[in-house]
């Protein structure tokens, strides 16, 4: 398809610790995690970032951010959703996702 690496988890051509799939959506956890709980929720269908995103698919990952914080637990205690967006963004992997950080209090947010 291309040499994105979230399409090769995706796909299962690269290792992934999935936490979570539906018909859009798939969630793995970050191999190089910031939190107990450290999600990266992404879409199947190939975009490179937010901007890409239709509104089915942001649906979609909404569905699965709910779905998967009550699954990891933290849905009760609170957790964090990012997605970096370009360069400014320090995106470093072209294929939208979402982090989703929760287990443990996380630092204030920035202003
Ligand atoms: P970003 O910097 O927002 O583009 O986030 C990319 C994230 O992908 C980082 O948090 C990385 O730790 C994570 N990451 C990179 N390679 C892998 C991989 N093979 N499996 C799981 N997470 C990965």
């Amino acid at each position: 398809m291309n040499d994105c690496l979230f399409c090769k988890i995706i796909a299962g051509e690269i290792p992934g610790n999935k936490v979570y799939e539906d018909d859009r959506v798939y969630a793995f956890r970050d191999i190089n995690p910031q939190a107990p709980v450290h999600v990266l929720i992404v879409p199947k269908k190939h975009m490179d970032n937010i901007l890409e995103c239709d509104a089915e698919t942001a649906a979609a990952l909404t569905d699965a951010i709910r779905a998967i914080a009550r699954q990891e637990g933290v849905a009760e205690s609170g957790f964090r959703v990012i997605s970096n967006c370009g360069h400014d963004g320090a995106q470093s992997v072209k294929h939208l996702h979402i982090h989703l950080l929760g287990g443990k209090a996380l630092p204030e947010r920035m202003a």
